[in-house]
């Protein structure tokens, strides 16, 4: 089992004015390629913090992250945004699509911000839309497609680069049951097929299922889940 994400004893503190508030505590954690691990918990307990120091989007209080043998900490802050760009996809809520592109052309888009650095380059736009059941619709525009197809259209974007890393805030909170099953089965068999190391927070516990790993967050601490 080959690790790819690493989070060690990550602790984010935020200060709000005369108060330190702790968003994460301590947390560890091991994501392997081709896992989808599923983060739960209340809202305030740290869980998007989590997604965001595992993207390199906050630099933690303490304790290291690494996406392979990058330790990000060691990082610049310009070094940080290419790892971003080239190396993690990001899925969220809401599919965040640009209006006025075609799906087609918001494939394209992240290929455009960074050279990808797998060995096996860039992956092809057509053929990723394919891949995700979306090739008869390539031409219409973010408000000709369905919520659903939305959210497929984002993770294929996401899944461009062929990231190492795949974080997922949340992906079914605008999607009825079917059409999430649908998405979080799309999420997990894209890790698995491309051994990409997946984190997915979800309030929706219908869609665990298709998890490796279910962990809850409380108060900024990781725990097992127990059945
Ligand atoms: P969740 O995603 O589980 O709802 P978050 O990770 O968004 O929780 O937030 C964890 C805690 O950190 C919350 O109390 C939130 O208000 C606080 N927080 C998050 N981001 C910031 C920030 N940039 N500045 C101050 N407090 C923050
Ligand atoms: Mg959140």
């Amino acid at each position: 089992m080959t690790t790819v994400l690493s989070l060690s004893e990550v602790t984010v503190e935020h200060r709000d004015g005369e108060e330190t508030l702790t968003a994460l505590d301590d947390v560890s954690l091991d994501v392997a390629a081709g896992e989808i691990v599923a983060i739960v918990g209340a809202s305030g307990s740290g869980k998007s913090t989590l997604l965001a120091v595992a993207g390199a989007l906050t630099t933690p209080t303490s304790g290291t992250v690494h996406i392979g043998d990058i330790d990000l900490s060691a990082c610049t802050p310009r070094q940080r945004t290419a790892i971003r760009c080239e190396r993690v996809g990001f899925v969220f809520q809401s599919d965040n699509l640009i209006p006025a592109l075609t799906a087609l052309d918001q494939l394209r888009l992240p290929l455009t911000f960074g050279r990808a650095t797998h060995p096996d380059g860039p992956r092809d736009p057509a053929e990723m839309l394919a891949s995700v059941g979306m090739e008869h619709k390539a031409g219409r525009r973010p408000h000709q497609l369905s919520g659903g197809e939305r959210q497929r259209i984002g993770i294929a974007r996401a899944l461009m680069t062929r990231p190492r890393v795949l974080l997922v805030d949340e992906p079914t909170a605008a999607l009825d049951r079917e059409r999430s099953q649908e998405v979080v089965a799309l999420l997990a068999r894209e890790a698995q097929a491309h051994g990409v190391a997946a984190v997915m927070v979800t309030h929706d516990h219908d869609v665990l299922h298709h998890c490796d790993r279910v962990l809850t967050m409380i108060d900024g601490r990781l725990a097992p889940t127990s059945a």
